[in-house]
This record gives structure tokens, sequence and C-alpha cells, in this order.
């Protein structure tokens, strides 16, 4: 058992499976690989061994438990099947933890029972990652699989952040507060950040901008999330790919009433067809500022939206932490959209915050700073790595560190 340094991380989504293998020992990347249109007719699977060639298999994949078998043969190919003595434990990566789970937990029929009783709450979500851990669990009943929760690094938010101010007894009944999500980005990034400075994560407060397809921020104090942007789902908050963010609950209500919308077809246009998506027709924030600078106006509205949401979050949080010490840009457009970056701090210098143009454009995989000197606050690019949390985490819990 003590030779057992291998840590195996799925993420499971509804008609997707990503996995990665990691050796603790360095961190190294022995395979990693995805797994799409599970239950449809043109599923396939995409395989990065360490060395060697990336493999691609297009079949159908009935349901997740053909997809994991097929993930552990392309794994056992490369020597690393899930029956080695290696392998000591999976770390599954599980959305909703609600208010019971705030911490990486191990798997037991009992764990699993109260995960499923979340799914009112996550209905898009939690029903993939049960199937994950179930199948995960049937290939090898004897390892530890662990679950690590996206809401459990928001569960420190003091309860005026956490509740909505809606009447107690409802929102209790219903449970209904702000859990938030990314959680293991925000943390992975957060700490990333404070070793950035030279510094102990309990000494710095950082905002965190987790801005890819989905996007949320968060305040960090001394390593502690005090507030963040997503809530009970993960609609609240900043403008994304296909989410709205925030909206009027008002709006709600009169889409249905006057426009007639049922319930599902309100939340399917909130989830899906809004945000960039519904503003211009296009969730990549590389065409929207294709489109932008070509002078598309539907495009450069929509930037700009994205822009003046991000801006809001940025300044609350600074009046949330009272001191700012870093801003962090991470996940897809954090760490590769300059524009952004730089919109997202234009003409802040009162307050501290500045990005040198020059710096901003280096692109690199580093974590890297790319505000002046001068600045108050340390603006940085921190690439995100939330497999690797995941598997630090399972490990940690396994080895009982
Ligand atoms: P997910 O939330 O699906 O994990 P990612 O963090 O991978 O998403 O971010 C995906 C998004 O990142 C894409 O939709 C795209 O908008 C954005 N993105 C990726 N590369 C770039 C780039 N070079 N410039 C601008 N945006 C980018």
């Amino acid at each position: 058992m003590t030779d057992a340094t291998r840590v195996l991380v799925l993420n499971a989504g509804s008609s997707s499976v990503k996995y990665q293998l990691i050796d603790m020992v360095d961190g190294a990347r022995l395979a990693a690989g995805l797994v799409e249109r599970i239950g449809e007719s043109n599923g396939r699977l995409a395989h990065t061994p360490r060395a060697g060639d990336p493999r691609e298999t297009v079949q159908v994949f009935p349901d997740h438990g053909a997809a994991l078998k097929a993930v552990a043969e392309e794994l056992a190919a490369d020597g690393l099947g899930l029956d080695s003595p290696e392998l000591a434990a999976i770390g599954h990566r599980v959305v909703h933890g609600g208010q019971r789970f705030t911490a990486p937990t191990l798997v037991t029929d009992e764990v699993l029972t109260e995960i499923r009783r979340l799914i009112p709450v996550a209905p898009l979500h939690n029903p993939a990652n049960i199937t994950g851990i179930e199948v995960a669990r049937s290939l090898r009943p004897d390892l530890p699989q662990v679950a690590v929760f996206d809401t459990a690094f928001h569960a420190t938010m003091p309860e005026y952040a956490a509740r909505y101010a809606i009447d107690k007894v409802v929102a209790d009944q219903h449970r209904v507060r702000r859990y938030g999500f990314h959680g293991t980005s925000h943390q992975y990034v957060s700490r990333a950040t404070a070793r950035l400075l030279g510094k102990d994560p309990a000494e710095v407060n950082v905002i965190v901008l987790h801005l890819g397809n989905g996007g949320s921020a968060s305040a960090v104090a001394g390593g502690v999330c005090v507030d963040t942007s997503m809530g009970l789902t993960p609609l609240e908050g900043l403008v994304m790919g296909t989410r709205s963010g925030d909206v009027d609950p008002g709006v709600v209500f009169h889409l249905h009433r006057v426009g007639g919308l049922s319930i599902d077809q309100i939340d399917e246009l909130l989830n899906r067809r809004s945000g960039l998506l519904g503003l211009c027709g296009d969730n990549d924030m590389r065409e929207i500022m294709r489109r932008a600078d070509g002078g598309d106006a539907d495009a450069k509205l929509a930037f700009d939206t994205y822009i003046h949401r991000l801006r809001k979050y940025l300044g609350g949080y600074y009046a949330v932490l009272g001191r700012v010490d870093a801003i962090a840009f991470t996940a897809g457009v954090g760490e590769n959209a300059a524009p952004v970056r730089a919109a997202a701090c234009a003409g802040l210098d009162e307050l501290g915050i500045a990005v040198d143009p020059e710096l901003n454009s280096v692109r690199s995989g580093e974590a890297r700073v790319i505000s002046p000197e001068y600045g108050r606050v340390t603006v940085a690019v921190v690439p995100t790595d939330e497999e690797l949390e995941i598997a630090q985490q399972s490990f940690a819990l396994v080895h009982g560190a």
C-alpha cells in the first residue's frame, strides 16, 4: 500500500468523462483523456499517454460503464491498468456537496446516498458524478474512492454571504442558500497566487477570477473563501459562455406570465442560450474578440457586458476584503485573453490596480505577474489545475495527511 503513489482523477459529466492519471511523487501526468458523446451514435475517446502519440477511438459508448471500461483498457495498454498495485485512490469531482460535505470524503454507501439526496439542487451534475463513482467502484471495489466537491472551498463563507434575503423558514426547508462552485479551482489558484507572491496563503487576500466557459469570482481572505459569485446553482454571477449570470428574478416571472414560456424553457434559456451566446450568437471569447475588432456591434456589446459585470464583482470583492494583495485570472479566458484582463483592470489606478501591457501580452503556461512594479495590487495570470488539486486532496485523505 505504501508503494501506491498514483491517483486516477475522474470528472464525469452528463455525456462525457474526463480523466487523468497522476503520480503524486512528482505530480507527473502519466495519462489523460476524454470520452465524449456517451449515449450518442458518435462517441469518441481521446487518450493522451505521457510518452507516445495520442490515440483516438470512435465508437458507440452506450453508457458511462462502457466509457469507463474503454478508459481502463486504454490505461492497461500503456501498462497503467486499474488493477495496478500502484494505484492509491480514485478521486472524483462531485459538483454539489450541499452543507454537509465541506472536505474531501471517502465514498461509502451512506455518502453516496447523501450525494444522491443533493440531486434536486444539482440536477444537471450530481447524477453523472454518482454514476462515475458507481462504475469506478464496480471496477475496483477494494480501492479508496474519494469525492472532492466543487462547493467545499466555499463552505467557509460567512452566513451573511451564503444567505439569500428570503424567508428563512422557506429557505431552510428547501436548502436554498449560496453554495458556490469551481471551488477546487479557486482553492488551487488562491494558493498558487500566494506562492507566486512568495507568501503563505494565510497572509494574503486574493480575488480569483475563474473565467472559462462557466465563470465565477471569489474573494479569498487569508486562504479562506469569504464570498463567491455563483449561488444555489452555477447560474448566478458573471456573464458566462451560455449562462446569463445575475438577472432580476422578476425576469423569470415576466417571461412566464407575459412571455408564456414554461419554467423548463426559461431554465434552458438562462443556462444554455444566454450569456455571450445569447448576446451575440457566439460563446467563444476568441471569436467574439475577432468580431468586435472587425466592428461587429453585437460582439462588442457582448464583450462590454461581460467586462462590466466582471468589474462589478472586482469592485465588490475589493470592498468585501478591504485590502487586496492580488487579483488572479485563470481558466480558458482568464489565462489566454489579454484584452479581457486589460479591460477588467482599466482605469483602476486609484485602487492600486494596473496591468502592464507588455507583461499582459506574454503567452506562457506558467503563473506570472502582469502588473507593473508600482501597482499596490499584484495582478497575475495563474493557470488552474483542478485535476492536480483533486489528486492531491484524494491522496492526502487516503494517507491521513
Ligand atoms: P470550461 O469552463 O469548459 O472548463 P475552459 O476553462 O477550458 O472552459 O475555457 C474555455 C473558453 O476559453 C473557451 O470557450 C474560449 O472562450 C476561451 N478561450 C480559450 N482560449 C482562448 C484564447 N486564446 N483567447 C480567448 N479566449 C480563449
